[in-house]
């Protein structure tokens, strides 16, 4: 296996930029980074020798990956993520991606959305059809009794309304103002709106733009049967992470962990390279800042941080996640995931099936806690004794007396941006007002919520407008590389 972990080997000797393709460098190995260092490579594979740059990557923390990390529990020796990362079918860039570095098989989606959903002391099943959109949820009109019929029926009225290409112009709204607009009940929000869009944007109704909310309703729910379903990563968020990073050394990008770059060094306008803190500078002909937008702040010289296009996305706030593990002594849960209404608990995943142990099927339980700034002052223990009441309520009679064994719980206070009403124009597309700067990271301008399909998106599409912004320097000329698209 390739070695990731090639801490500060490789800067020191690094010449300066310059070689025959110049150098570009790549900043965060989150998502963002790695498929952006991905396309570069690949769209620069057509200028081998003369035109092909060199390619780095430079990573703050020991490991890539960013915010979907997994780590090791040493009580029970189990791979814990950093929290339950879901796809929806529309993620395909992401899926795509994986295929591409070989994990193609480590990604598994349902048939058909199919959520089962305990509300009110019962259950009901949030499931769609192998219709064309939006007939594919006609299930949810005539099924879903978490609901009323007269809140079924009112359902209809945003089928149209959603269906709309461009939501942009919603965004200074409230989705809880918009979705009260349509006649959409409290009940209708806390048992569906908020179920999928607090799971989805990290944020309540009442906290999130009715421009994102909708768009991603569109993309993710709305537009079709294949779009919905609900899909899993089948290994630890960790290994993926780390086979991207070694696909990417396999092409021969310098890959540096425990590197972090201080600042993005800008002359007349121009990006020069970076500082590497306690380490050289790196020079480079062009630089993709794929690191969250407060970092993205702090890595610019101070006269660029006044600059509008920065200063606003510096505007964008955090939403944290919870999640919470237990391991119990025995099955108590026999579904792959479930949604809970009405409590502290949202969604339920069954780690154990999830990740093919047969041993932990229904034991090895991860609980999601989206949108979590209420539970922020409690401390653990209480989380843990409330989520675990509250999955009692639904166990089984056999496991009713079922023993939780071992409990953990991983707080984020930086999960994802907030989307909150008139953040979509604070989102920078990924050409920044630096001529050789490129911006990547789930909160740029993706039109996606803050997710791994939006990261991986907005790393491509950084790597697109570099490839752009290099031919259009250049006139079409030789000096980088021979693009490929
Ligand atoms: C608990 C939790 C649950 C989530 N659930 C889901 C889900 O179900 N589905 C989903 O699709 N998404 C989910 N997400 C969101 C998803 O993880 C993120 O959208 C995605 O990982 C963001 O990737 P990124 O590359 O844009 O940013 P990041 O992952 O933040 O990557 C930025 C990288 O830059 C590095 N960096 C920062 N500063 C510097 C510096 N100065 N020098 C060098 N490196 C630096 C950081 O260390 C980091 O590795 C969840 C996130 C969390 C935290």
């Amino acid at each position: 296996m390739t070695r990731t972990d090639t801490t500060s080997c490789g800067v020191h000797g690094a010449p300066a930029a310059g070689g025959p393709g110049g150098r570009i460098v790549i900043v965060g190995a989150g998502w963002a980074g790695l498929a952006a260092a991905w396309e570069i490579s690949r769209r620069s594979a057509g200028g081998e020798g003369h035109g092909r740059p060199e390619i780095w990557l430079v990573e703050r923390a020991p490991r890539p990956g960013g915010r979907a990390f997994s780590f090791r529990d040493r009580a029970t020796g189990l791979e814990l993520d950093n929290g339950q990362h879901v796809l929806l079918g529309c993620c395909d860039q992401f899926v795509h991606f994986l295929q591409e570095i070989g994990l193609g098989a480590a990604v598994r989606f349902q048939d058909l959305l199919d959520i089962p959903v305990f509300a009110g002391g019962r259950w009901e099943r949030l499931a769609s059809a192998r219709l064309p959109g939006p007939l594919h949820l006609l299930r949810l009109l005539t099924q879903y009794r978490h609901l009323s019929l007269a809140d079924r029926w009112r359902l209809l009225r945003v089928v149209r309304p959603l269906q709309r290409p461009d939501h942009r112009q919603r965004d200074n709204m409230s989705f809880a103002d918009w979705l009260a607009l349509q006649g959409q009940s409290a009940r209708a929000v806390e048992r569906l709106w908020d179920l999928v869009g607090v799971a989805v944007l990290n944020g309540r109704a009442d906290q999130v733009s009715a421009g994102l909310a909708l768009e991603s309703f569109r993309i993710g729910v709305i537009s079709g049967w294949r779009a919905a379903r609900l899909g899993y990563l089948t290994i630890p968020l960790g290994y993926a992470a780390r086979a991207a990073a070694e696909a990417l050394q396999a092409r021969g990008v310098h890959v540096l962990f425990h590197q972090a770059v201080d600042e993005v060094l800008v002359e007349s306008g121009r990006v020069k390279g970076v500082r590497i803190r306690r380490g050289p500078t790196l020079e480079a002909d062009a630089v993709v800042a794929a690191v969250p937008h407060d970092a993205l702040y702090k890595l610019l010289p101070p006269a660029w941080r006044l600059h509008e296009a920065f200063a606003q996305s510096a505007r964008l706030a955090w939403s944290p996640i919870l999640n919470v593990y237990l391991l119990y002594d025995q099955p108590v849960f026999h579904e792959e995931v479930a949604a809970f209404c009405g409590g502290v608990v949202q969604f339920v995943f069954n780690r154990g099936r999830l990740l093919g142990e047969p041993d932990l099927d229904g034991r090895w339980l991860s609980v999601s806690l989206s949108a979590a700034g209420g539970l922020r002052n409690w401390p653990a223990a209480k989380v843990i004794d409330r989520v675990d009441e509250e999955l009692r309520r639904t166990f089984p009679r056999p496991a009713s007396g079922a023993r939780c064994l071992h409990a953990a719980t991983v707080w984020q206070p930086r999960a994802t941006f907030l989307a909150a009403p008139g953040t979509w124009r604070l989102r920078p597309p990924p050409k920044s007002p630096v001529s050789g700067l490129f911006l990547a990271g789930d909160w740029t301008d993706t039109g996606w919520p803050a997710c791994l399909e939006g990261a991986v998106r907005s790393g491509r599409r950084a790597a697109e407008a570099l490839d752009q912004w290099f031919r259009e320097r250049q006139g079409g000329g030789e000096r980088f590389w021979a693009s490929r698209s």
